[in-house]
């Protein structure tokens, strides 16, 4: 075997035979659509995603080829929606042309197009309504993740408060009722201040809406989840926030959002409490011994623990203090510690292409007392030797081709649409 396994990058994404007739489920599913996916891999460098660091680099599908799949796809399934995704859909260095080639295509054929949450800095109003022009216009979900400029540098989420206020003005100005803000508590240097601090964001957000809009009915959905660190990303040593913390700042949060009459109604609020992240973070960042706590919370009757209804945090707490009773470790050193440099990793032998060191740095960077040092992307801006490339033989791959969606004929109008 060799010492370390290397992940396959495919660079073709218009070669690759990606299922263009899907199985169509007999009764109604939760994800009711055809679904495309525009390009893979994000180099915008969230320190705490995995996806975008262990799916580098940025390939995009071509314009024309989309068009394709969706004629296909659509035929041979009969679904009245496509979902454009990606990491980052509205990235794809055409994805104006692609939206509104569909629209135009699919105009009164009630085809519904939906992209997954959007970002804050790539949102344009444009996009958004060739996308609602098939008929529905559902809320928008932007997902700022820290409530405080301070804490989204941490994590290189490069968005500020001003091009929040800015893109949400934009789309309640433009017609829509609704937005989501999704956040992470127990972010590596968070404090109290910086989860307290979302709910001065989710009310000048409403404020913004009800002054573009001129109408009190606007509301903004707060949805808030414990952090879990990732192997192969900077935050790989970071100790996972406890979740007596993570729980204290939730209902803080949840306390200031309502405290104020005037915003009341106008804001929602959605959390996940503390206690299954850390159950999260143990099977995010175990080794092979915690398969024996798997078993035992299994044996013990742990099933479907995703819902809330059937998880048992003190269930974990006791399997995982049996089965690792005869070993030097237990819960709190798989997620509450800190990791050093120089400790192997249970994922060391797993080869994404990211340099070991410049994820340390990173690391480093996003922690420096002075303020986190951020990154950009490397779409727009020189390469910043990740590793990826050079290590697995790739490039960026980005457009714009000029090519066009159409001339695929325009489709007519379905019966009874
Ligand atoms: S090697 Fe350079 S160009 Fe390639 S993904 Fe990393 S930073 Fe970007």
């Amino acid at each position: 075997m060799p010492h370390t396994v290397a992940k396959h990058t495919v660079m073709d994404l218009d070669n690759w035979a990606y299922p263009r007739r899907p199985v169509v489920p007999v009764h109604e599913s939760v994800h009711e659509r055809f679904s495309v996916e525009i390009f893979r891999g994000c180099t915008r460098g969230c320190r705490f995603c995995q996806a975008g660091m262990i799916t580098r680099p940025v390939r995009e599908r071509s314009i024309t080829t989309i068009g394709e799949m969706v004629e296909q796809g659509v035929a041979a399934s009969g679904f009245g929606e496509v979902g454009l995704l990606s990491l980052s859909s509205a990235d794809h260095s055409e994805i104006n042309e692609i939206a509104k080639g569909l629209a135009d295509r699919y105009e009164g054929a009630n085809l519904g197009l939906s992209l997954p949450s959007t970002r804050v800095d790539a949102f344009n109003v444009t996009l958004a309504n060739e996308l609602a022009r098939g008929g529905r216009r559902s809320g928008l979900t932007f997902a700022p993740e820290g409530g405080t400029e301070r804490m989204r540098k941490v994590i290189n989420k490069m968005v500020t408060e001003d091009d929040l206020i800015r893109t949400v003005t934009t789309a309640y100005a433009s017609g829509w009722r609704q937005v989501k803000l999704y956040f992470m508590c127990g972010l590596p240097t968070e404090t109290d201040e910086d989860v307290a601090a979302i709910a001065d964001l989710a009310k000048k957000v409403i404020k913004a809406g009800r002054e573009a809009s001129g109408r009190r009915d606007i509301r903004c959905t707060v949805s808030i989840g414990g952090f879990v660190p990732k192997p192969h990303t900077p935050f790989q040593w970071a100790g996972q926030a406890p979740h007596e913390t993570v729980d204290a700042r939730l209902r803080s949060l949840g306390r200031a959002l309502r405290a104020d009459p005037g915003y009341g109604r106008a804001v929602g609020y959605r959390y996940h409490d503390g206690r299954p992240s850390i159950i999260e973070g143990l099977l995010s960042r175990g080794d092979r011994r915690v398969a024996q706590v798997i078993k035992a919370a299994w044996a013990d009757g742990a099933r479907f623990d995703g819902w809330s209804e059937h998880f048992s945090f003190g269930r974990w707490e006791r399997c995982a203090e049996e089965a690792l009773a005869g070993e030097p470790v237990d819960l709190d050193w798989y997620t509450t510690r800190e990791r050093e440099y120089d400790e192997v990793l249970p994922w060391d032998h797993l080869d994404a292409g990211l340099d070991r060191d410049w994820l340390w740095q990173d690391w480093q960077d996003a922690c420096d007392a002075s303020g986190a040092l951020e990154v950009e992307d490397c779409r727009w801006t020189p390469c910043y030797d990740c590793g990826v490339c050079p290590a697995m033989g790739t490039e960026i791959q980005t457009g714009p081709t000029g090519a066009t969606l159409l001339p695929l004929p325009t489709v007519p109008a379905r019966a009874g649409s």
